[in-house]
């Protein structure tokens, strides 16, 4: 019935279904000079420490200033970025400019805090990327300690082995290392266990129904005690009210992240919450 419902054999769904693959195809295809026109701009999400409110650091997020649709958000843009294989040069440009920005607040003399910037499955597969990090901190001039990288639980199952020789190399040079939307992917708990890992970043999914939401309480619950034996601390993703940041202090998440304290701000904006957070 709907198929049929255009009246000129072109139904909806077949309409709409052409207007997304042009909508794919014109974006893919903007996207290739995207960082050559300067068109990406980094957003950063403070982090808190959940007990005092104490600002510890910022997850940086990339935005796409369209010359055309304004801006564009890293949900629609990054998996035609990992599709198209555009993906390593944009992470390039992103892992460079959060050292940047980070080096330069702190020469400006910020507290020292640290920048966590997300990496892509098909970053790891297709350049190296551990020349690519070392590049960007000495060409920025960033400590190490004050770079978090962030992996998630789909990067996992592709070729542990190689993963976690990557990852080793990685904190082996002192640059800290979460994973990110933890809950969400299928990653096992063996691995976890592998992984060396400093940080859980639990997913949004699980923080938004708290507290009323008993099931996703007992999971957080656990998923903070798990992270606690294993040795490494906690991130809640997405938390908006008070109530939330109230629960999650009560089970030990070490740290917050979320619309509550504030949304993704540009580098101007960020600068300016933490001088009124200071
Ligand atoms: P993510 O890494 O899990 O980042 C957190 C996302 O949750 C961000 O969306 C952030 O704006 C949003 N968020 C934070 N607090 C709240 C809250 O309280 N409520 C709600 N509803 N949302 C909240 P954003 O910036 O749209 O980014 C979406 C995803 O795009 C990111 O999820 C990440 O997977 C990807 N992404 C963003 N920047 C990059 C990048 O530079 N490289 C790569 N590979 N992926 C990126
Ligand atoms: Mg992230
Ligand atoms: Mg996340
Ligand atoms: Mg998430």
């Amino acid at each position: 019935r709907i198929r049929s419902s255009g009246g000129n054999g072109i139904g909806l769904y077949d309409e709409a279904m052409g207007k997304a693959a042009a909508h794919y195809l014109s974006l893919s295809t903007d996207l290739k000079y995207a960082v050559q026109n300067n068109e990406l701009r980094l957003h950063y999400q403070p982090k808190v420490e959940a007990a005092t409110g104490r600002l510890v650091g910022m997850e940086a997020l990339v935005r796409w200033m369209h010359p055309k649709r304004g801006m564009i958000s890293p949900a629609e843009f990054i998996p035609i970025a990992e599709d198209t294989g555009l993906i390593v040069e944009i992470g390039r440009w992103v892992l460079h400019e959060a050292c940047r920005q980070n080096a330069a607040w702190q020469r400006d003399g910020l507290r020292a805090l640290r920048v966590a910037v997300n990496l892509s499955a098909r970053q790891f597969r297709s350049t190296n990327l551990l020349s690519e990090i070392d590049a960007a901190i000495a060409q920025t001039g960033l400590p190490v300690n004050a770079l978090e990288l962030e992996i998630t639980e789909s990067m996992v199952m592709d070729d542990p082995d190689t993963l976690i020789e990557l990852l080793n190399a990685i904190r082996q040079r002192g640059i800290y290392l979460a994973l990110d939307d933890f809950g969400t992917g299928h990653s096992s708990l063996s691995y976890l266990k592998r992984f060396p890992i400093d940080c859980i970043k639990i997913d949004r999914a699980f923080i938004k129904d708290l507290p009323d939401n008993l099931d996703d309480v007992a999971i957080v619950k656990t998923i903070v005690a798990m992270a606690k034996a294993l040795d490494m601390s906690t991130v809640a993703e997405g938390v908006e009210t008070a109530e939330q940041l109230a629960l999650l202090n009560t089970i030990d998440c070490d740290q917050i992240q979320g619309f509550f304290f504030s949304r993704p701000l540009a580098a101007d904006d960020f600068l300016a919450f933490y001088r009124k957070h200071n």
